[in-house]
């Protein structure tokens, strides 16, 4: 789309100015290159906006909203912002106002009896872990790999969580909306005055909402309910280790038994070598030749971590009766694929903090930065990541072929294959391909981008379809989705147009566009 009207966003700073206070509205380039996506090459400005605006407040937001729709200016809405690998904070429209809710992170209730919270868009994982530590709540928080990117932001783009909510996405519970035209909105039974189940009953009077706010650009999230769990006595860490590329099939057909059957809950995560590799190392570790990284290395490291060829990361949480029990079915259903180890270590919710690994800390609840330098795998500090994360079903033999597919595709443009197979329900997974570059190098940063186009239409071709994807891809990976010639895209345009007919919020946000931004049909 075109860049927006620079009088017209000059005239909306100066107002916005009036309503947030000069020292809230960042504009000067120093200033904005922390709401960029920091794994572009410094070059690139293709998602810079021209100023972040920062409210403290519900009733500063509504008035900056009413003022976009009066001028007709593009916004873009981040929480915290650390959208990393999908395009960190920058704007889907070089050029718009980005809003960053960073300042409004209050912790507005945190319920030990019904294991729930309700919090502003700026409250990080970490400070509402701190928050229910510190306070004494004996609950858990389902976190995700690392910690610093906002409960709200990252349950609005479908991030994932490990715990037994996460699993179907099923934490989140009641919304607080502004909406183009400024008013407020309560979902659920919030829309209830005095309600006292808001937080507490997923569905409405009548069609339910919340969804209607995820990955879509129809309103701003200003508070939510996240459910929490109880501490459980023991917390264990399966060991499940597999020496060979095509135990994927046994391996994921083993799972999804036992999550169908509810051995396993939560979203247990299959890494593959380099998947965990990349966790803990960098490529140059182990190989600096170009072109992919070969089997037999691949074969050295996965012996060396002792990791094999895949390792399971989850946990069973519960009373320690239930979890030996639970140990004992998952050893014996696993322990029966030849050559694969089984073991298991516990911990109580007090020690989980301590553990030595942030995997560990992670599914135990306990959020921190350590996993962020996943990144680093071809340029250490200078490291970028993008995922290609088509949804499969929970089934080995048609999963192996993919990965077959994809991995020969990844190869060909000359860079290792990653995956993580991310079981987000017992019937389904993500299927994340890692995409690691130099963003110093901006010949290979494009081969990466290039590589991903390929796996979008390729997979898209295959049926396979992205849970999520990077700002330069959102419209890619939403053609994909065209049964009924493009039946799904024209409702929810319909449903934009009704809801935003200035075309002021998010613009392109996961492929839909204002009427005055679309692409001829
Ligand atoms: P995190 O909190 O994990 O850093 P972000 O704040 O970067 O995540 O948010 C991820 C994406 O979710 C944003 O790019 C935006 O599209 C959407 N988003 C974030 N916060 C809100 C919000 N409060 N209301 C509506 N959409 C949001």
């Amino acid at each position: 789309m075109s860049e927006p009207d620079e009088a017209a966003i000059s005239t909306a700073l100066d107002r916005i100015r009036a309503i947030v206070g000069a020292e809230h509205v960042l504009d000067q380039p120093a200033e904005l290159s922390e709401y960029r996506d920091p794994f572009q090459p410094t070059v690139w400005d293709d998602y810079t906006p021209a100023a972040v605006v920062r409210p403290e407040s519900v009733e500063q937001l509504q008035e900056i909203v009413r003022v976009a729709g009066e001028l007709g200016v593009p916004l873009w809405t981040h929480s915290q912002g650390r959208n990393n690998g999908y395009g960190g904070a920058g704007t889907r429209t070089k050029g718009a106002i980005t809003i960053s809710l960073r300042r409004m992170n209050r912790i507005l209730e945190i319920d030990s009896e019904l294991c729930y919270a309700l919090v502003e868009p700026g409250v990080s994982w970490i400070q509402l872990y701190e928050a229910i530590r510190d306070g004494g709540h004996p609950l858990m928080l389902s976190v995700p790999d690392i910690g610093w990117g906002s409960v709200v932001g990252n349950s609005l783009e479908y991030g994932i969580t490990y715990l037994p909510h996460g699993q179907d996405f099923m934490a989140p519970c009641g919304m607080e909306v502004v909406l183009a035209n400024g008013e407020l909105l309560r979902t659920g039974m919030g829309a209830q005055p005095g309600n006292r189940s808001w937080n507490l009953y997923r569905r409405s009077f009548g069609p339910s909402l919340d969804q209607l706010f995820m990955q879509s650009n129809f309103g701003i999230v200003t508070k939510m309910g996240i459910w929490l769990q109880p501490q459980p006595e023991t917390i264990l860490f399966p060991r499940i280790v597999a020496q060979r590329e095509r135990d994927l099939v046994e391996l994921i057909d083993t799972l999804r038994v036992l999550m169908l059957d509810g051995t396993i809950s939560g979203v247990p995560t299959l890494l593959s070598t380099l998947g965990v590799a990349t966790t803990l190392t960098k490529r140059s570790d182990w190989y600096d030749g170009d072109g992919p990284i070969p089997d037999a290395v691949i074969d050295r490291i996965g012996a060396e971590l002792g990791v094999g060829r895949w390792i399971f990361r989850t946990a069973l949480w519960g009373d320690d009766a239930l979890v030996d029990h639970r140990f004992d079915k998952l050893r014996r259903a696993f322990g029966a694929i030849p050559g694969v180890s089984v073991a298991g270590d516990k911990c109580s919710p007090d020690e989980a903090p301590s553990l030595a690994s942030a995997a560990d800390r992670v599914v135990a609840g306990v959020p921190s930065l350590d996993l962020a330098q996943m990144a680093g795998w071809y340029g250490g500090e200078h490291g970028g990541h993008m995922s290609f994360s088509p949804v499969v079903p929970l089934q080995g033999a048609p999963m192996y072929e993919l990965n077959t597919v994809l991995r020969r595709l990844v190869e060909q443009a000359g860079l290792d294959y990653m995956n993580i197979v991310m079981a987000t329900g017992a019937r389904s997974a993500v299927n994340v391909v890692g995409n690691s570059f130099d963003f110093d190098d901006e010949q290979a940063t494009r081969n990466v981008y290039e590589s991903i186009r390929t796996l979008v239409t390729e997979a898209g071709r295959l049926g396979y379809g992205e849970y999520r994807a990077h700002l330069s891809f959102m419209d890619l990976a939403a053609d994909q989705y065209s049964w009924g010639d493009h039946a799904y895209r024209r409702f929810v345009e319909r449903i934009k147009d009704a809801v935003d007919p200035a075309g002021i919020l998010s613009p392109g946000k996961q492929g839909i566009w204002p009427a005055a931004n679309r692409p001829a049909a």
